[in-house]
């Protein structure tokens, strides 16, 4: 399967009804190729998805853009049109959030969703759930230790630049990137080395999301010892099953 092939099957899986994390023109997807990324067109529909939804950006303009603190939207405007001009369409919005996180990250691949559940819990009081600890194993091992949670920000430039601050910073604190970024009342971003291990990370947040809603609902969320935690993201032989969830998942 070529990489656009793959990213079309993507997009296609992760705007199915059943997966219930994208709706009409929700969320985007995109793989890194060097120095550019593909990623989806403004406006596309995830689950009527075909290769021509998606246009190529060059990763070093999109930067150079949000690290511009004169850039605001006329500029962005420019940016978006000169890319329609040579792609046939305008990359979505998120273009640039996807950029940032190429940029600061070694992602090679991201699903950006709406989950409804994640979304019950970023729209509610209590969106910490989703970051303040561990709450069964394969959560660990496929979402990571340490996913990032980002304010409300304006979606487009001004988001891309709050991302890449809060990234720059979990990476000094932690020496690593989350693999998972949520942002309150918006949605979730899931960084990973292929586009079927994005769509099996999306699938997991959602299940942690009613994991939680369901715990609250049984009198409250009791999370891992934070040691066990760790020694499940550090353990070798889950590293070995983490690799080769995304070896199995970009077979
Ligand atoms: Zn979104």
């Amino acid at each position: 399967m070529t990489s656009l092939d793959a990213l079309v099957d993507l997009s296609r899986r992760l705007g199915d009804p059943a997966l219930d994390a994208a709706l009409l023109g929700e969320g985007n997807t995109s793989v890194r190729d060097g120095d550019s990324m593909t990623v989806k067109a403004s406006g596309a529909v995830l689950a009527d998805a075909v290769a021509g939804d998606f246009v190529r950006v060059a990763l070093s303009a999109a930067t150079r853009l949000v690290d511009d603190p004169g850039a605001g939207d006329p500029e962005v405007d420019a940016f978006f049109s000169a890319v329609a001009a040579a792609e046939g369409r305008r990359p979505s919005v998120e273009a640039l959030l996807h950029a940032v996180i190429y940029a600061e990250t070694d992602a090679a691949a991201i699903a950006h969703a709406h989950p409804t559940a994640v979304n019950a819990l970023l729209c509610s009081v209590r969106a910490e759930l989703l970051v303040d600890g561990g709450l069964f194993p394969d959560q660990v091992v496929v979402l990571g230790a340490r996913p990032l949670l980002v304010p409300y920000v304006d979606p487009g430039v001004a988001l891309a630049r709050v991302v890449r601050d809060l990234l720059r910073e979990h990476i000094a604190r932690h020496g690593e990137p989350p693999r998972v970024i949520y942002l309150r009342n918006h949605g979730m971003f899931a960084l990973g080395a292929s586009p079927a291990e994005v769509l099996g990370m999306t699938r997991m947040a959602q299940k942690c999301a009613r994991v939680i809603l369901g715990a609250e609902a049984a009198g409250g969320v009791q999370f891992m010892p934070p040691a066990e935690v760790d020694r499940i993201d550090t353990r070798p032989d889950e590293q070995f099953r983490r690799a080769l969830l995304s070896k199995e998942a970009s077979a």
